[in-house]
């Protein structure tokens, strides 16, 4: 019933509607049965459920239907009191504290609607029990009224067993309709053990000759179910029990079968009522204790997992700035023995020849031609490191910006063509550029696109030993013009793939095979097209070749 009857948006109002009546159906039959049931008819009832089941189906709904509620259960359990065959002198006044009683159940449970009712402090436990008691509180006074006025009863009896009753039933059945923290995973084998304990103890108390022996053990096994399973079991096993204990002590057996209207305070207080309500109050004390104490067990270990996860995390993070540091200085160091090489080998070799030209006056003429080109090669070759390492700078700086004009690729093919040389000596080696007839029109600075076609083709020339052809292609690609360089030289082995573009990186097999280079040429190249828009690529196998290109996106050209 509990979350069957918690629900109040306009989607399932027809569904609340049906299970409101459902609960009114169960008010009015309650209230008969236990009447009809109850010794001499016209006296107080031995197992009242009906107010309480009122209170579920007000806590459950929507506050707005509180009143027709109301309406109901005063309404139906009066009908179930007449019909039942108590005295209709006093049925509507009771029908009226059982109506009074739910709504105040209702209202303070759920602290004037503005929650759902819960039971997972030790704060909402002493609102429960307050509530259950000052709402029962009602229909003692009520009969207390009746039976000094009309009935002519001994009232603090009467009152007492009223009380004690509508407190024990409240406490079991509210439970249906308050949120608790969930119950522990139990095992199959508790579960049929503790049935098993149940039906002996009742058992037990209940056989022949025996009195009020055993009747305490089920207290025991009540507290048993309110800490280990979940709530609806245990009302239902509360319930269960408090059925079979009716029934028994009607027939004058078991623990409970002196109860009557006429017995004392001290047997009242012994009796069946006071004995659910004990056990139910006992079980929820230990169930609320053993929740709390779980609750925050499984904080403390959520906490302590975070402590961990964020420990491990910071671990995580020294350790990446360690390698970090550990690589930066690594590339530092290479860096500083690159350019000191890259600027050492061309100078020893131009301080060489200036010396021999110096001294050697009468060298034949086609020598010294020679030493001044060999001069000329090293001075470019210095002024290109000194280039590269500048617009490596202004790059970093972001004070470098491409000059972008509308240009034809098959241009910057065409200077390519122009400077590419073939080092002498290197008649095995062949540099193939194809000019496509078509215009492939891009918006680029064409001095950097030809600076990344020369670097590739150099890098071609350089990584070819042997004898083959260096292919230079341009051609469109999923709508970017592509102007790629392809040789059969060294390769790239597959653990310097992921690195090549690196600043100042020059893979194992150009420091095996002592080719010169600075390692910045890639990661110019790939600033470039980034630039552009653009993107670098290559493929490469170790022994065959490798293939570099770069991609730019094409320019819409307007048709004259
Ligand atoms: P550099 O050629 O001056 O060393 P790059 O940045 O142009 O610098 O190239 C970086 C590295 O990439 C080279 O040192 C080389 O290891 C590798 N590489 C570049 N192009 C090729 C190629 N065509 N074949 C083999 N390896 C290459």
């Amino acid at each position: 019933m509990p979350e069957l009857l918690a629900s109040s948006s306009s989607k399932d109002f027809t569904g609340l509607r049906v299970r409101q009546a459902a609960a009114m159906l169960l008010v009015f039959g309650t209230s008969y049965f236990a009447v009809w049931t109850s010794p001499g008819g016209d006296g107080v009832s031995q197992w009242w459920v009906a107010s309480a089941i009122g209170a579920c189906a007000m806590v459950a709904s929507p506050r707005s239907h509180a009143w027709w509620l109301f309406t109901g259960v005063v309404v139906l359990t009066g009908a179930g009191n007449v019909l039942g065959g108590r005295e209709p002198i006093s049925a509507p006044g009771l029908a009226l504290a059982n109506g009074v009683e739910s709504y105040v159940i209702a209202r303070m449970l759920t602290l004037n609607w503005s929650g759902p009712a819960r039971l997972r402090s030790w704060l909402d436990l002493r609102r429960y029990v307050v509530v259950m008691a000052l709402a029962s509180v009602v229909p003692a006074l009520m009969a207390l009224l009746l039976s000094v006025t009309a009935l002519d009863r001994s009232f603090s009896v009467v009152a007492a067993w009223v009380f004690i009753n509508h407190f024990g039933c409240n406490l079991v059945l509210m439970l249906l309709v308050t949120s608790r923290p969930p119950a522990p995973a139990v095992s199959r084998t508790e579960v049929v053990a503790h049935i098993a304990l149940m039906a002996g103890v009742t058992a037990i108390s209940h056989a022949p000759d025996n009195t009020r022996t055993g009747a305490f053990l089920m207290t025991a096994g009540a507290v048993w179910a309110a800490a280990r399973f979940p709530l609806r079991w245990v009302v239902l096993e509360l319930m269960v029990l408090g059925g079979l204990i009716t029934w028994f002590a009607q027939r004058g057996v078991g623990p409970f079968e002196v109860l009557s209207v006429d017995s004392t305070l001290v047997t009242v207080l012994g009796g069946m009522q006071s004995f659910m309500a004990t056990s139910v109050l006992i079980g929820l004390i230990f169930a609320t204790g053993l929740s709390l104490e779980r609750e925050r067990g499984l904080a403390m270990v959520a906490q302590q997992r975070e402590v961990e996860a964020a420990t491990v995390a910071a671990l995580h993070l020294e350790r990446a700035a360690n390698r970090r540091m550990h690589s930066m200085d690594q590339a530092k160091n290479e860096m500083i023995s690159t350019i000191s090489h890259e600027l050492r080998t061309p100078l020893s070799s131009i301080v060489g020849y200036v010396e021999v030209l110096q001294d050697s006056i009468d060298l034949p003429g086609h020598d010294r031609a020679d030493m001044l080109a060999r001069v000329s090669r090293n001075a470019d070759r210095l002024l290109s490191l000194a280039e590269n390492v500048l617009l490596v700078s202004a790059i970093d700086e972001r004070v470098w910006a491409p000059d972008k004009r509308l240009i034809d690729l098959r241009d910057c093919l065409q200077a390519a063509q122009d400077a590419a040389v073939v080092p002498e000596g290197r008649s095995d080696l062949r540099v193939d550029i194809q000019v496509p007839q078509h215009p492939l029109h891009v918006h680029a600075d064409q001095q950097e696109i030809e600076r990344v076609i020369l670097n590739f083709v150099s890098n071609a020339i350089k990584f070819s030993p042997g004898a083959g052809t260096v292919r230079v292609r341009l051609a469109t690609v999923d709508a970017m013009a592509r102007i790629s360089v392809q040789d059969s030289g060294l390769g790239i082995g597959p653990e310097d793939q992921q690195r090549i573009f690196e600043r100042f990186f020059r893979s194992s097999l150009a420091r095996q095979h002592a080719v010169p280079g600075t390692g910045l040429g890639l990661s110019i190249a790939r600033s470039i097209a980034e630039a552009h828009g653009g993107t670098t690529g290559f493929t490469s196998t170790e022994g065959k070749g490798s293939t570099f290109w770069i991609d730019l996106p094409l320019a819409v050209v307007p048709q004259p």
